[in-house]
């Protein structure tokens, strides 16, 4: 039986329910993948599980009652077992009471957003640091004992965010393992996590969901259209909480938008202006999110050329209304090499996620793509 909150993972949603029936429950968990794939939305769920009172449980699988007092505490994520550490903003504090009100009131906020919806984005201005006093507060509040029964269970979100000294004590904590505690860091950059931190988790990668569980779910929170949905599930590279940005962006007119750009890109004379004032029109919002949309939505422009040239089976293509000018596209630029136009827009995603200016970023992209997109392979 599938966790009632969680997208697909099915196979993930079954081991670790298997780990409660089994009473295999990890004391260090690292679940690597993004939140929008659902590594925060599993590990409120696991919390729930362990610490429901009731929970309703098969020979194969278990799930939280929902109705419970330790669930109702759950909802709200306001449960004396279960701690969800987040990064901060910069700034000098040494304990949570040092920050202003509004930023306290943020915080407040973003927890009751993620108890509300674990596929939120939604992130304190700012924050990017998990520091070395909330581990150390952590760590006080772990040897304390539990003050209802159930099973303690920390879940530090986005574990990549602590510093190298909440790091070095985080590895401590780790070391001293503390009996009924569970401790869950996710991370969508395990990279950056110290080698030792992870060799002390058990370790599950959360893959990207499928296209087909993003539409299902976009169409059950009934935000767009059928439509819409398939248009944004193929930009969302299987992370939800990016298709649920896409909801808030004007789908159709950034399409139209990267169309043109495209044209302009390719036409005979003229190509330089026509890249300049594209790039300049996407660079003035100052927006990286906007910017990655733009580059999303290139990529499946290109994809669906490629189908209809190779192929021309119009059933396969996501910009399924407009056939006839993916159609001409095909016609023209059809038979280049996708590869190697996907691979530049995925490097430009890359240096717009690490601060190259957006304007440079795409007038370098366009360019590549006039060179590219111009050679019949
Ligand atoms: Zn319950």
């Amino acid at each position: 039986m599938p966790w009632e909150r969680i997208i697909g993972q099915q196979h993930l949603q079954e081991m670790l329910q298997q780990s409660i029936l089994g009473a295999r429950i990890p004391q260090a968990l690292l679940l690597s993948g993004s939140r929008g794939r659902g590594s925060l939305a599993l590990a409120i769920e696991f919390a729930k599980t362990l610490n429901c009172f009731t929970p309703t449980r098969s020979q194969f699988s278990i799930a939280p009652c929902g109705t419970c007092q330790s669930c109702t505490q759950a909802k709200t994520l306001q449960h004396p077992n279960i701690t969800i550490l987040t990064a901060l903003p910069t700034g000098k504090v040494d304990q949570e009471s040092d920050f202003k009100e509004d930023v306290l009131e943020e915080m407040r906020e973003q927890i009751a957003e993620i108890a509300a919806d674990p596929y939120t984005t939604f992130k304190v201005s700012n924050a990017n640091l998990i520091r070395i006093w909330q581990i150390r507060e952590l760590n006080r509040s772990m040897a304390l004992s539990t003050l209802q029964q159930g099973r303690r269970v920390v879940i530090i979100v986005d574990a990549e965010n602590m510093n190298t000294e909440a790091a070095n004590a985080f590895l401590k904590t780790l070391e001293e393992p503390h009996q009924g505690v569970s401790i869950i860091l996710t991370s969508s950059q395990p990279e950056r996590l110290l080698q030792t931190i992870i060799s002390r988790c058990q370790q599950l990668v959360v893959p990207p969901l499928d296209d087909e569980s993003i539409i299902e779910e976009l169409l059950r929170r009934g935000e767009c259209t059928e439509h819409e949905a398939h248009i944004i599930a193929a930009c969302a590279d299987g992370d939800m909480s990016a298709a649920l940005e896409f909801i808030h962006e004007d789908v159709q007119e950034i399409r139209s938008d990267v169309v043109s750009m495209l044209r302009s890109a390719l036409r005979g004379r003229d190509h330089r202006i026509g890249i300049a004032e594209a790039s300049e029109s996407v660079a003035e919002h100052r927006d990286k999110s906007r910017a990655l949309t733009y580059l999303r939505f290139m990529s499946v422009w290109l994809r669906d050329t490629h189908v209809i040239a190779r192929t021309g089976a119009a059933e396969l293509i996501t910009n399924k209304d407009l056939e006839e000018t993916l159609v001409k596209f095909a016609s023209a630029f059809g038979h280049t090499d996708l590869d190697r136009a996907l691979r530049c827009i995925d490097r430009a995603a890359y240096d717009i996620t690490h601060h190259v200016s957006i304007n440079l970023t795409l007038t370098t992209l366009l360019m590549e793509l006039r060179s590219i997109l111009g050679q019949r392979r």
